[in-house]
């Protein structure tokens, strides 16, 4: 499994990883099971939040996932923003590891910019790397200037990652977000790179290539979407999969090699859109 460093943190972490959203609503052994042989083919990077299910995916599934190989995960989550008070986070933090049944983060992020002010949220992210509670922090669905002001409070090299939608007909973060964190350091987490379960259909034009692209590789159209989708040197892409046999088709992208040509012609048929100047989210 191909990794890369995590922006600031010097922590390799692999490049495709394995969401938990909406796992409350699976078939709970299934996507354990769906889980546990992705982390065995190396899709390490495993995202939660205290949001799913209400705590419900993180207690119920994530805890018994990492069970005995809490090591070899880079394990995130986020706070919501209505709890990212200084102390509100700082609770947060300790119920999601009371869930987990671990001691520690890798990451931990704030969900999305709330009303709270960030540099309280800050702080508490600090007071919990201190504590040796978390290893990062970083963001979630952050446009420029919320960034900008972020890196303000925190300075330079502190913002781990931008947690953002991206998918192959959803590109807006292409314009600014990413060109802006690529320069500051910050890894970029697309989340839902298959459009939440709406990824293109075979019959339209945007679906059509990528079969032909998948066709001359021998993967499946959702590989050949990952490879495009993680490109870029800063790139994590964190599909979810609730049935093992879609985990094992996630993990076996990361060795597909996309030429130039193939990816001028995937990008020719989703084209990004102009800049809205707004930070779409799911
Ligand atoms: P997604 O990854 O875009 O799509 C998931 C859907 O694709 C599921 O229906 C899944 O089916 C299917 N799928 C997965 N792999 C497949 C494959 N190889 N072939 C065919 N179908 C496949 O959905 P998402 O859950 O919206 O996004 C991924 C993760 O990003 C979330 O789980 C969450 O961790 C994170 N996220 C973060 C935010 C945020 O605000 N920070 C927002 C949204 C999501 P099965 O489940 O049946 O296997």
């Amino acid at each position: 499994m191909e990794r890369r460093v995590f922006g600031a943190t010097g922590a390799a972490v692999p490049v495709i990883g394995q969401g938990t959203w909406q796992m409350e609503n699976d078939d709970r052994e299934g996507a354990i099971r769906a889980l546990q042989a992705g982390l065995d083919l190396g899709l390490t990077h495993l995202d939660t939040a205290e949001l799913y299910g209400r705590g419900r995916v993180e207690e119920s599934i994530v805890a018994q996932v990492i069970a005995g190989r809490r090591d070899s995960v880079f394990l995130v989550s986020k706070v919501m923003p209505t709890h990212a008070t200084y102390e509100g986070t700082l609770k947060a933090c300790e119920r999601s590891l009371q869930r987990l049944k671990t001691d520690r983060l890798d990451c931990y992020l704030l969900h999305w910019p709330g009303s709270h002010p960030l540099e309280h949220t800050v702080r508490a992210f600090e007071q919990l790397v201190q504590d040796g509670k978390i290893r990062s922090w970083g963001v979630s669905n952050f446009g420029v200037e919320e960034l900008e002001e972020a890196v303000r409070i925190a300075g330079p090299g502190r913002i781990a990652c931008n947690q953002v939608l991206y998918h192959l007909e959803e590109r807006a973060i292409e314009h600014k977000v990413l060109p802006w964190c690529e320069r500051a350091n910050i890894a970029v987490v697309g989340y839902s790179p298959f459009g939440n379960g709406r990824f293109p259909r075979p019959d339209s034009a945007g679906g059509r290539v990528l079969a032909s692209v998948a066709r001359a590789h021998g993967v499946s159209p959702h590989q050949v979407a990952l490879q495009f989708l993680v490109r870029r040197p800063c790139l994590f892409a964190i599909p979810k999969a609730s049935q093992e046999a879609h985990a094992r088709d996630n993990a076996a992208a990361a060795g597909l090699r996309l030429s130039r040509e193939e990816l001028a012609r995937i990008d020719a048929a989703f084209p990004r859109g102009p800049d809205t100047g707004e930070l779409p989210l799911l």
